[in-house]
């Protein structure tokens, strides 16, 4: 039974149709009651007319037993690149909500349409523009979600539809050099980890209030509350992955059972358990949060298995797969989810950076920087942005990165942009750019390009490109339409479009560089953690 079973689940995977282990599986091609006989068939009055916007009302608010149960594994496939790359998920009664391509989307347990975006009207809330929206955690008490943007702001939506912001983004000095990477929640609390400063923040009646800083918590990448806080902590070059325990203060690493390599996801399982995925392993594993004994639950393509959220119902989310768990986790679980589409030329659909082109550090003998907070999709508080390349420093990237360095192409391309005839920005144009971005509480593209200085832009093809920013100077014969091989000299490093370039000042010299994928770059939409091994690998340097 179990290994046809199995076998089912199989094609069910590969063809968008379910399956069950249970004695008596409902057949989900038979059009299921609405299970929220309460969900009205027309938004309320009090709905925003805008196409993006999800009237909050028609969401399943209180999960109501069903009449009709679902088979106790689900599986949903849907549409080539309505869900390329779910973050972060929470299962509330029939719906799933999950954070994907920068937005809150809801998915529906009982049927294959398309998910919803739901958003507020122009996006905005209380006068901040929600931007990339990166993790989310669901307080059951309060019956809301919380849910964090790229920016570092933290925003409400309730199940009544309300929202509102809960933790401000820039503006703050004590926010100036954080990374908030992830959301956890008890239920009541809500814990917000900052993997740059190695800290915790603890929602506590209506303050965001500092819980534990530790230079342990530095590369942090996921959070999880099950009795006590779990905090996943990333691998560096100097160091591996582990798994820490917060417990009356006092952290300790859990040592798990069959160790950690390359971990990328953790949620609560219930009973002090939690659910770990490794990408190079590519295994789902049960822990026990106080022995880190583990059992192993998915084999095959775990890695594909993007965002998980556990509890009565434990949900996977893949690239446009779905599939729930209903009750106890099977011993066994083969993933074999269709693959996504390339012909999506997204920076977070798994298909299209799984065929990056390798390519050169700009700078000889340069690795990546060890700090997150210098790769791409960090908060840039002093302008309410979002951080789109990586940031090259002496101090940071073992090379040399003074006013003059050579800067090198990452790849063979052709030039799309060399500013040849650049003038600096004077100090009052700086003013008036910076402060645009604090009015609009983002940082508007015009701006954005102009604090990049005189730059490089080179077509690599494919939809791939690279762009090299804050240069003192260009090098020779280097103009649009050149064609360049790896390697070459095409610039110099300076400090261009900085306040103190402005200020005529010659500090802050770096380089400044992006991998463009299409119209975004490399790090939108994607874990940290993630961005941090893409480059790695795509660089072949640590
Ligand atoms: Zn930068």
């Amino acid at each position: 039974m179990r290994k046809t079973c199995l076998l089912t689940f199989l094609l069910a995977i590969l063809f968008g149709t379910a399956c069950s282990f249970g004695p008596s599986p409902t057949p989900t091609s038979v059009p299921m009651p609405s299970p929220t006989p309460a969900r009205p068939a027309t938004p309320p009055a009090t709905a925003t007319p805008s196409p993006t916007v999800v009237p909050a009302a028609v969401v399943t608010a209180t999960p109501l037993p069903s009449p009709t149960p679902l088979p106790p594994i689900q599986i949903r496939q849907y549409r080539p690149g309505v869900l390329l790359h779910p973050l972060a998920a929470a299962a509330v009664g029939d719906a799933v909500y999950a954070i994907e391509s920068g937005k809150l989307k809801v998915l529906d347990l009982r049927s294959s349409v398309d998910p919803r975006i739901i958003a507020p009207a122009d996006n905005t809330v209380e006068g901040y523009p929600i931007q990339d929206l990166a993790s989310l955690a669901y307080a059951v008490q309060k019956k809301a979600l919380y849910l964090l943007d790229r920016s570092g702001a933290v925003y409400g939506w309730d199940l009544a539809g309300r929202w509102w912001l809960d933790r401000k983004p820039g503006g703050n000095s004590d926010y100036s050099q954080e990374y908030p990477v992830d959301l956890a929640s008890d239920g009541q609390a809500v814990y917000l980890l900052d993997t740059n400063n190695g800290r915790i923040w603890k929602r506590s009646g209506d303050e965001w209030v500092q819980l534990i800083t530790s230079s342990q918590l530095e590369g942090g990448i996921r959070l999880a509350v099950a009795g006590d806080l779990f905090i996943l902590v990333g691998e560096r070059p100097s160091r591996p992955a582990r798994l820490l325990r917060l417990r009356s203060g006092n952290l300790t690493e859990v040592k798990v059972g069959g160790g950690l390599d390359e971990p990328s996801l953790l949620a609560t399982a219930g009973n002090g358990s939690l659910l770990l995925v490794d990408q190079r392993f590519r295994r789902l594993r049960l822990v026990d949060g106080n022995t880190g004994e583990t059992r192993r639950i998915a084999t095959g393509s775990a890695a594909d298995i993007l965002a998980l959220t556990g509890g009565e119902v434990t949900v996977l989310l893949g690239s446009d797969w779905l599939v729930s768990i209903d009750g106890l986790l099977p011993d066994q679980l083969a993933i074999h989810p269709v693959s996504p589409s390339a012909q999506v030329l997204s920076p977070n659909n798994p298909a299209v950076l799984s065929n990056l082109p390798k390519l050169h550090m700009p700078i000889a003998g340069a690795h990546l920087p060890g700090i997150d907070r210098s790769l791409p999709g960090s908060p840039r508080p002093y302008r309410f942005g979002i951080h789109e390349g990586i940031d090259l420093y002496s101090s940071t990237v073992g090379a040399t990165v003074v006013r003059g360095t050579a800067v090198l192409a990452a790849g063979d391309g052709v030039v799309t942009r060399a500013d040849l005839d650049y003038v600096e920005t004077t100090p009052a144009q700086m003013d008036q750019y910076l402060k645009e971005c604090l009015d609009k509480r983002l940082t508007p593209p015009a701006i954005q390009d102009k604090l990049g200085g005189r730059q490089v832009w080179i077509d690599h093809g494919n939809g791939v490109s690279t762009r090299y920013l804050h240069l003192s100077g260009i090098a020779s014969g280097i103009k649009v339409g050149s064609t360049v091989k790896a390697g070459d000299v095409i610039a110099y490093a300076g400090n261009s479009g900085t306040p103190e370039a402005a200020d005529g000042s010659s500090a802050d010299v770096h380089l400044h560089f992006e991998v463009r994928i299409g119209s975004g770059y490399l790090g939108q939409w994607i874990a940290p953690i993630e961005t941090r091994r893409l480059l790695a690998d795509v660089f072949d340097t640590p």
